[in-house]
Protein backbone atom coordinates (compact mmCIF):
# COMPACT_ATOMS: atom_id res chain seq x y z
CA UNK A 1 0.00 0.00 0.00
CA UNK A 2 1.57 3.52 -1.16
CA UNK A 3 1.83 6.18 1.74
CA UNK A 4 -0.96 8.27 0.19
CA UNK A 5 -3.35 4.90 0.26
CA UNK A 6 -2.13 4.37 3.80
CA UNK A 7 -3.33 8.27 4.84
CA UNK A 8 -6.60 7.07 3.21
CA UNK A 9 -7.21 4.52 4.63
CA UNK A 10 -7.02 6.14 8.26
CA UNK A 11 -8.93 9.02 7.48
CA UNK A 12 -11.59 6.58 6.98
CA UNK A 13 -14.83 6.67 8.91
CA UNK A 14 -14.79 4.03 10.69
CA UNK A 15 -17.47 1.35 9.73
CA UNK A 16 -19.47 -1.18 10.98
CA UNK A 17 -18.59 -3.16 8.28
CA UNK A 18 -14.97 -3.62 9.03
CA UNK A 19 -13.41 -6.82 8.57
CA UNK A 20 -16.70 -8.60 8.19
CA UNK A 21 -17.03 -11.02 4.94
CA UNK A 22 -18.82 -9.38 2.11
CA UNK A 23 -21.59 -11.43 2.20
CA UNK A 24 -21.97 -10.59 6.23
CA UNK A 25 -21.56 -6.88 5.48
CA UNK A 26 -24.28 -7.17 2.64
CA UNK A 27 -26.46 -8.76 5.06
CA UNK A 28 -26.20 -5.91 7.57
CA UNK A 29 -26.37 -3.22 5.67
CA UNK A 30 -29.88 -4.27 4.28
CA UNK A 31 -31.11 -4.26 7.80
CA UNK A 32 -31.48 -0.26 7.48
CA UNK A 33 -33.41 -0.87 4.28
CA UNK A 34 -37.49 -1.94 4.30
CA UNK A 35 -38.74 -5.06 2.87
CA UNK A 36 -39.35 -5.68 -0.53
CA UNK A 37 -42.80 -4.40 -1.94
CA UNK A 38 -44.46 -5.52 -5.25
CA UNK A 39 -45.06 -2.47 -8.06
CA UNK A 40 -48.63 -2.77 -7.72
CA UNK A 41 -48.57 -1.65 -4.18
CA UNK A 42 -48.14 2.12 -2.94
CA UNK A 43 -44.97 1.03 -0.40
CA UNK A 44 -41.57 1.73 -2.03
CA UNK A 45 -39.20 -1.16 -2.35
CA UNK A 46 -36.24 -1.98 -0.54
CA UNK A 47 -35.37 1.98 1.14
CA UNK A 48 -34.42 3.14 4.06
CA UNK A 49 -36.25 2.63 7.29
CA UNK A 50 -36.32 6.47 8.14
CA UNK A 51 -37.87 7.52 4.31
CA UNK A 52 -41.62 8.95 4.47
CA UNK A 53 -44.11 7.28 6.54
CA UNK A 54 -47.34 6.17 4.72
CA UNK A 55 -50.29 6.04 7.36
CA UNK A 56 -54.00 4.99 7.12
CA UNK A 57 -56.51 7.69 7.68
CA UNK A 58 -58.15 5.09 9.79
CA UNK A 59 -55.01 4.70 11.63
CA UNK A 60 -54.42 8.37 12.40
CA UNK A 61 -58.21 9.33 13.50
CA UNK A 62 -57.40 6.68 16.93
CA UNK A 63 -53.91 8.72 17.70
CA UNK A 64 -50.81 7.22 15.88
CA UNK A 65 -48.22 8.12 18.15
CA UNK A 66 -44.84 9.14 16.32
CA UNK A 67 -41.12 8.44 17.50
CA UNK A 68 -40.18 11.30 20.22
CA UNK A 69 -38.22 13.33 17.12
CA UNK A 70 -40.99 12.82 14.80
CA UNK A 71 -40.82 11.33 11.62
CA UNK A 72 -37.22 12.16 9.86
CA UNK A 73 -38.63 12.45 6.40
CA UNK A 74 -42.36 13.34 7.13
CA UNK A 75 -45.28 10.97 6.94
CA UNK A 76 -48.11 11.34 4.27
CA UNK A 77 -51.97 10.27 5.95
CA UNK A 78 -53.81 8.03 2.87
CA UNK A 79 -57.69 8.21 2.58
CA UNK A 80 -59.63 5.88 1.14
CA UNK A 81 -62.15 8.14 -1.57
CA UNK A 82 -65.56 6.97 0.41
CA UNK A 83 -63.30 8.32 3.72
CA UNK A 84 -62.76 11.60 2.09
CA UNK A 85 -65.97 12.02 0.80
CA UNK A 86 -69.57 11.91 2.06
CA UNK A 87 -71.39 9.03 0.09
CA UNK A 88 -74.14 10.90 -2.02
CA UNK A 89 -73.29 13.10 -3.55
CA UNK A 90 -69.87 11.98 -3.83
CA UNK A 91 -68.78 15.60 -4.51
CA UNK A 92 -69.15 16.86 -0.55
CA UNK A 93 -66.31 16.55 1.53
CA UNK A 94 -66.63 14.70 5.00
CA UNK A 95 -65.24 16.08 8.06
CA UNK A 96 -61.70 15.09 8.13
CA UNK A 97 -59.25 15.94 11.22
CA UNK A 98 -58.51 19.48 10.97
CA UNK A 99 -54.77 18.94 10.75
CA UNK A 100 -54.61 17.01 7.78
CA UNK A 101 -54.68 19.25 4.45
CA UNK A 102 -55.44 17.38 0.77
CA UNK A 103 -51.88 17.89 -1.03
CA UNK A 104 -50.11 18.76 1.59
CA UNK A 105 -49.88 15.51 4.17
CA UNK A 106 -53.19 13.90 2.95
CA UNK A 107 -53.72 12.21 -0.49
CA UNK A 108 -56.70 10.90 -1.27
CA UNK A 109 -55.74 6.47 -2.57
CA UNK A 110 -57.46 4.72 -4.76
CA UNK A 111 -57.21 0.90 -4.66
CA UNK A 112 -60.48 -0.92 -6.27
CA UNK A 113 -62.49 -0.32 -9.20
CA UNK A 114 -65.63 0.66 -7.75
CA UNK A 115 -63.59 3.75 -6.01
CA UNK A 116 -62.01 4.41 -9.37
CA UNK A 117 -65.72 5.23 -11.10
CA UNK A 118 -67.29 6.49 -8.40
CA UNK A 119 -65.15 9.50 -7.40
CA UNK A 120 -62.77 9.53 -10.62
CA UNK A 121 -60.17 12.02 -10.10
CA UNK A 122 -60.85 13.91 -13.65
CA UNK A 123 -64.58 14.93 -11.88
CA UNK A 124 -62.47 17.00 -9.09
CA UNK A 125 -59.86 18.42 -11.33
CA UNK A 126 -56.88 16.31 -9.70
CA UNK A 127 -53.30 15.19 -10.24
CA UNK A 128 -51.56 12.38 -9.06
CA UNK A 129 -49.11 13.42 -6.27
CA UNK A 130 -45.16 12.58 -6.64
CA UNK A 131 -43.53 14.17 -4.38
CA UNK A 132 -42.95 12.74 -0.59
CA UNK A 133 -42.19 16.06 0.83
CA UNK A 134 -44.89 19.01 0.95
CA UNK A 135 -46.44 20.28 -1.74
CA UNK A 136 -46.54 16.38 -2.80
CA UNK A 137 -47.32 17.54 -6.19
CA UNK A 138 -51.00 16.53 -6.72
CA UNK A 139 -54.30 15.15 -4.71
CA UNK A 140 -54.03 11.54 -5.01
CA UNK A 141 -52.62 7.89 -5.88
CA UNK A 142 -53.53 5.02 -7.14
CA UNK A 143 -53.44 1.22 -7.53
CA UNK A 144 -55.82 -0.44 -9.10
CA UNK A 145 -55.87 -3.83 -10.34
CA UNK A 146 -56.73 -4.71 -13.86
CA UNK A 147 -59.72 -6.98 -14.30
CA UNK A 148 -61.51 -9.21 -16.71
CA UNK A 149 -63.60 -6.51 -18.04
CA UNK A 150 -63.05 -5.38 -21.73
CA UNK A 151 -62.55 -1.64 -21.62
CA UNK A 152 -60.60 -1.99 -17.95
CA UNK A 153 -57.12 -1.21 -17.61
CA UNK A 154 -54.87 -1.21 -14.05
CA UNK A 155 -54.81 2.57 -12.78
CA UNK A 156 -51.53 3.19 -11.68
CA UNK A 157 -50.98 6.84 -10.55
CA UNK A 158 -48.27 8.89 -8.73
CA UNK A 159 -45.03 8.12 -7.46
CA UNK A 160 -44.79 4.98 -10.57
CA UNK A 161 -41.34 5.96 -11.55
CA UNK A 162 -38.07 8.28 -11.25
CA UNK A 163 -39.98 11.39 -13.45
CA UNK A 164 -42.67 11.08 -10.81
CA UNK A 165 -40.71 10.87 -7.30
CA UNK A 166 -39.73 6.96 -7.72
CA UNK A 167 -41.82 3.90 -7.67
CA UNK A 168 -44.01 3.63 -4.44
CA UNK A 169 -44.62 6.85 -1.92
CA UNK A 170 -43.81 5.49 1.28
CA UNK A 171 -42.77 2.88 4.19
CA UNK A 172 -45.41 1.05 6.45
CA UNK A 173 -45.25 2.78 9.70
CA UNK A 174 -44.07 0.09 11.67
CA UNK A 175 -40.36 -0.36 9.76
CA UNK A 176 -39.46 3.02 10.11
CA UNK A 177 -36.72 3.67 12.30
CA UNK A 178 -34.49 7.11 12.33
CA UNK A 179 -31.06 7.55 10.85
CA UNK A 180 -29.36 7.59 14.05
CA UNK A 181 -31.16 3.89 15.16
CA UNK A 182 -30.05 2.62 12.12
CA UNK A 183 -27.02 2.95 12.36
CA UNK A 184 -26.83 1.79 16.04
CA UNK A 185 -28.84 -1.09 15.24
CA UNK A 186 -26.24 -1.65 12.77
CA UNK A 187 -22.85 -1.77 14.83
CA UNK A 188 -24.77 -4.21 17.67
CA UNK A 189 -25.85 -6.55 14.60
CA UNK A 190 -21.90 -6.02 13.55
CA UNK A 191 -21.14 -6.59 17.29
CA UNK A 192 -22.94 -9.89 17.21
CA UNK A 193 -21.62 -10.93 14.08
CA UNK A 194 -18.48 -11.13 15.76
CA UNK A 195 -20.01 -13.28 18.54
CA UNK A 196 -20.68 -15.87 16.27
CA UNK A 197 -19.22 -19.40 15.79
CA UNK A 198 -16.39 -19.61 12.92
CA UNK A 199 -16.49 -15.60 12.16
CA UNK A 200 -12.72 -15.32 12.45
CA UNK A 201 -11.75 -17.83 10.64
CA UNK A 202 -14.11 -16.80 7.99
CA UNK A 203 -13.32 -13.33 8.17
CA UNK A 204 -9.46 -14.48 7.47
CA UNK A 205 -10.29 -16.97 4.84
CA UNK A 206 -11.89 -14.01 3.13
CA UNK A 207 -8.76 -12.06 2.80
CA UNK A 208 -9.14 -9.77 6.11
CA UNK A 209 -5.70 -9.90 7.59
CA UNK A 210 -6.38 -9.10 11.43
CA UNK A 211 -10.05 -10.41 12.09
CA UNK A 212 -9.21 -9.95 16.24
CA UNK A 213 -8.27 -6.63 16.24
CA UNK A 214 -11.59 -5.39 13.54
CA UNK A 215 -13.50 -7.71 17.00
CA UNK A 216 -11.77 -5.57 19.14
CA UNK A 217 -12.09 -2.20 17.11
CA UNK A 218 -15.90 -2.89 16.42
CA UNK A 219 -16.34 -3.55 19.98
CA UNK A 220 -14.76 -0.55 21.45
CA UNK A 221 -17.26 1.62 19.20
CA UNK A 222 -20.42 -0.13 20.33
CA UNK A 223 -18.96 0.05 23.80
CA UNK A 224 -19.03 4.12 23.61
CA UNK A 225 -22.19 3.97 21.54
CA UNK A 226 -23.66 2.03 24.63
CA UNK A 227 -24.75 -0.84 22.70
CA UNK A 228 -23.17 -3.80 24.53
CA UNK A 229 -25.53 -4.01 27.69
CA UNK A 230 -24.83 -7.71 28.15
CA UNK A 231 -26.95 -8.32 30.65
CA UNK A 232 -29.59 -6.66 28.40
CA UNK A 233 -28.49 -8.43 25.42
CA UNK A 234 -28.85 -12.06 27.30
CA UNK A 235 -32.04 -10.87 28.77
CA UNK A 236 -33.44 -10.41 25.14
CA UNK A 237 -31.91 -13.90 24.05
CA UNK A 238 -30.00 -12.32 22.02
CA UNK A 239 -26.73 -13.45 23.30
CA UNK A 240 -26.31 -16.54 25.84
CA UNK A 241 -24.32 -16.58 29.34
CA UNK A 242 -20.95 -17.64 27.09
CA UNK A 243 -21.53 -14.12 25.11
CA UNK A 244 -22.43 -16.01 22.24
CA UNK A 245 -24.89 -14.96 19.85
CA UNK A 246 -28.26 -17.61 19.65
CA UNK A 247 -31.01 -17.64 17.75
CA UNK A 248 -33.59 -16.10 19.86
CA UNK A 249 -36.12 -18.60 19.27
CA UNK A 250 -34.29 -21.87 19.41
CA UNK A 251 -31.56 -20.10 21.32
CA UNK A 252 -28.59 -22.26 19.54
CA UNK A 253 -25.09 -20.28 18.82
CA UNK A 254 -25.26 -18.98 15.36
CA UNK A 255 -22.84 -19.94 12.94
CA UNK A 256 -20.91 -17.18 10.89
CA UNK A 257 -21.40 -19.70 7.84
CA UNK A 258 -24.97 -19.54 8.37
CA UNK A 259 -25.25 -15.61 7.95
CA UNK A 260 -23.42 -15.85 4.61
CA UNK A 261 -25.00 -18.87 3.49
CA UNK A 262 -27.81 -17.77 0.74
CA UNK A 263 -31.34 -18.11 1.61
CA UNK A 264 -32.72 -19.58 -1.66
CA UNK A 265 -32.07 -22.70 -2.09
CA UNK A 266 -33.33 -24.29 -5.63
CA UNK A 267 -36.38 -26.89 -5.57
CA UNK A 268 -34.84 -30.04 -5.65
CA UNK A 269 -31.66 -29.48 -4.83
CA UNK A 270 -29.78 -31.98 -3.09
CA UNK A 271 -28.33 -30.45 0.27
CA UNK A 272 -25.15 -32.43 0.98
CA UNK A 273 -25.33 -31.18 4.54
CA UNK A 274 -29.11 -30.80 6.34
CA UNK A 275 -27.43 -29.30 9.42
CA UNK A 276 -26.49 -26.20 7.60
CA UNK A 277 -29.69 -23.59 7.79
CA UNK A 278 -29.55 -20.16 7.13
CA UNK A 279 -29.48 -17.10 9.75
CA UNK A 280 -31.11 -13.88 9.11
CA UNK A 281 -32.14 -10.40 10.65
CA UNK A 282 -34.39 -11.32 14.11
CA UNK A 283 -36.70 -8.94 15.64
CA UNK A 284 -37.50 -10.38 18.75
CA UNK A 285 -40.42 -8.39 19.67
CA UNK A 286 -42.51 -8.26 16.27
CA UNK A 287 -42.81 -5.10 14.42
CA UNK A 288 -46.36 -4.02 14.50
CA UNK A 289 -48.01 -0.62 14.09
CA UNK A 290 -47.80 1.73 17.31
CA UNK A 291 -44.24 1.03 18.29
CA UNK A 292 -40.98 1.19 16.74
CA UNK A 293 -39.67 -2.15 16.97
CA UNK A 294 -36.51 -2.04 14.56
CA UNK A 295 -34.03 -0.51 17.43
CA UNK A 296 -31.72 -1.44 19.23
CA UNK A 297 -31.81 -4.51 21.47
CA UNK A 298 -34.47 -5.77 19.99
CA UNK A 299 -32.49 -6.83 16.69
CA UNK A 300 -30.48 -10.22 16.81
CA UNK A 301 -29.81 -12.77 14.23
CA UNK A 302 -31.53 -16.24 13.97
CA UNK A 303 -32.23 -19.23 11.78
CA UNK A 304 -34.19 -18.64 8.74
CA UNK A 305 -36.99 -21.53 9.78
CA UNK A 306 -37.55 -19.97 13.37
CA UNK A 307 -37.61 -16.44 12.03
CA UNK A 308 -40.39 -18.06 9.53
CA UNK A 309 -42.29 -18.80 13.07
CA UNK A 310 -42.24 -15.80 15.01
CA UNK A 311 -42.38 -13.30 12.05
CA UNK A 312 -45.82 -12.49 13.32
CA UNK A 313 -46.12 -12.89 16.61
CA UNK A 314 -42.61 -12.12 18.13
CA UNK A 315 -40.40 -14.97 20.68
CA UNK A 316 -42.84 -14.88 23.76
CA UNK A 317 -45.75 -15.82 21.98
CA UNK A 318 -44.42 -17.78 19.39
CA UNK A 319 -43.07 -19.89 22.92
CA UNK A 320 -46.36 -19.89 24.17
CA UNK A 321 -48.06 -21.32 21.01
CA UNK A 322 -45.25 -23.97 21.02
CA UNK A 323 -46.00 -25.50 24.50
CA UNK A 324 -49.14 -25.76 23.07
CA UNK A 325 -48.62 -27.73 20.28
CA UNK A 326 -46.10 -30.01 22.08
CA UNK A 327 -48.30 -30.44 25.34
CA UNK A 328 -50.92 -31.34 22.31
CA UNK A 329 -48.86 -33.93 21.28
CA UNK A 330 -48.69 -35.98 24.22
CA UNK A 331 -45.28 -33.87 25.18
CA UNK A 332 -44.69 -32.95 29.33
CA UNK A 333 -43.78 -29.68 29.71
CA UNK A 334 -41.66 -28.20 32.74
ZN1 LIG B 1 -33.27 -20.98 15.70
Amino acid sequence: MTAKKNAKAKNTRLSYKLGLPAAIARKVEKTGQTRGAEKDTVYQNRVLRCSTVLIPLSSWKVGVVPPPEGFENGYIVLAHPEEYFSDTPPTSKLDLPKDLQLGKDLLVFYETRPQWIRYHPSHYGWHPAHSRIPPLGGQYLARVPDTTSPGDSLERHGYIDSKTGGQGAGIRIYEYASKTEIEATKYQLSFLVWQTEGIIDMAREEGTLNPEECKAIIEAKCQDMGLIDLNLLQKNRIIDSQQRTVCPLCLKPILAQELASRVEQAEGRNVPDLTVTTANLFHVKELKAGVYNHCRYNLGWGHHHCNAAARDWGVKRTLKWMEEVLTNNGKIIN
